[in-house]
């Protein structure tokens, strides 16, 4: 690292901290985990987390942000900072912070998320706005469901009627269940080369859908078992070469609209999360502006990244190199909001 401030790298201690904090400690970084005290002894196991600094939950953190601006830290949000922060207290984090903040107004609402789909081209799941319409199984999803909590499947106009009766969250979006293979793309777009990559591609494993058929149908009548999208665990996934050159466009397009629609744009890590259907099309069910949980299968480099880098290069490690090039080339305030 050159310059004399010495950055660190700092994130909370959940979701993809290990990956984050060691990707930092390989590219030379000192790294800070903020841990609850339940997780302290998890992250002392680990030689590349150099500081634990200990909060009581993931709520109160502006309580430590002063401590972390004294540590020159560079904080790198990840799932659990929109979970447990929730986006108005992301946006206050006065620490620098590794992306645009303001993505997160259009990824927080699915209609603004949905018109930024549109704009840029990438096909979506057909929306309903009134029951009358529905014609086919229907997805119904609050805002800010996370992990497929607050959802539900409905088979028919019929069963939504039913089931909308209990569900509680409001504002919610009605989509078009798309039968296909779920599959999430994880890119990589740096604003300093102007260059896209896919760094590695996971399949979810969630409970109970993606285990319903070890039960056979005739088993199941009478059980009433309601499909449910928890996730548990993800498995790796490499793409049928073909459909790559669309993925790659399909990422390129949502970066480029994002830059007319949201002031400095998308960079750094996100995902398509995508169904690609039986006649091989891609749906796009939503976009994740920052490192997912995915990616944990690849602190080691995946079967993409090593097409761009002669080393492992996780997602989280691909985040230190950017800010390393940042600091190299005096171009830092392009990276952190
Ligand atoms: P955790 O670290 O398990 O407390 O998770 C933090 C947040 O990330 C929660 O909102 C989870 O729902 C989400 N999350 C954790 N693991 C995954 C995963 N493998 N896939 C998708 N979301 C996840
Ligand atoms: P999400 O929280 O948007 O990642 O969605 C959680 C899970 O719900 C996904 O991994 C899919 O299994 C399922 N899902 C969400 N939207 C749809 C859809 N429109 N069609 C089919 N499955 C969906």
């Amino acid at each position: 690292m050159t310059g004399s401030v010495k950055y660190k790298i700092a994130t909370l201690g959940s979701h993809s901290a290990l990956q984050i904090l060691k990707g930092a400690k390989d590219e030379g970084f000192k790294t800070i985990c903020v841990a609850t005290p339940d997780r302290i002894s998890l992250y002392n196991r680990f030689k590349f987390i150099d500081k634990i600094i200990e909060i009581a939950d993931f709520a109160s953190f502006a309580k430590i942000e002063e401590q972390l601006l004294k540590e020159k830290a560079i904080v790198i949000p990840h799932g659990s900072f929109v979970a447990y922060l929730g986006v108005t207290k992301n946006k206050s984090i006065k620490v620098p912070y590794f992306g645009n903040k303001k993505v997160l107004d259009w990824e927080s609402d699915r209609l603004k998320q949905r018109l930024w789909m549109e704009k840029a081209g990438v096909p979506v799941p057909r929306r309903f706005t009134k029951a009358s319409e529905i014609d086919r199984p229907v997805m119904v999803k609050s805002y800010g469901a996370a992990g497929g909590h607050g959802y539900f499947f409905a088979k028919n106009k019929k069963e939504f009627r039913e089931k909308i009766k209990n569900f509680k969250a409001r504002p919610y979006i009605i989509q078009e269940y798309v039968i296909g293979v779920p599959l999430y793309i994880h890119y990589f777009y740096s604003p300093l080369t102007n260059q896209l990559e896919i760094l590695s591609i996971d399949k979810r494993y969630e409970t109970n859908v993606d285990s319903l058929g070890r039960i056979p149908s005739q088993n199941q009548q009478g059980l009433g078992i309601e499909p449910s999208f928890v996730v548990v665990g993800n498995s790796p996934l490499t793409l049928r070469e073909s459909l790559l050159a669309e993925a790659f466009e399909m990422g390129e397009r949502v970066v480029q609209t994002s830059k007319k629609l949201i002031s400095g744009g998308l960079w750094g890590p996100f995902c398509l999360e995508t169904i690609i259907t039986p006649e091989q099309q891609f749906s796009i069910i939503e976009i994740s502006c920052r490192i997912v949980a995915g990616t944990n299968l690849f602190i080691d480099g995946s079967p993409y990244s090593s097409l761009y880098y002669d080393k492992e290069v996780s997602t989280g490690r691909r985040i230190a190199m950017e800010i390393n090039e940042a600091i190299k080339t005096g171009q830092l305030s392009k990276i952190l909001d």
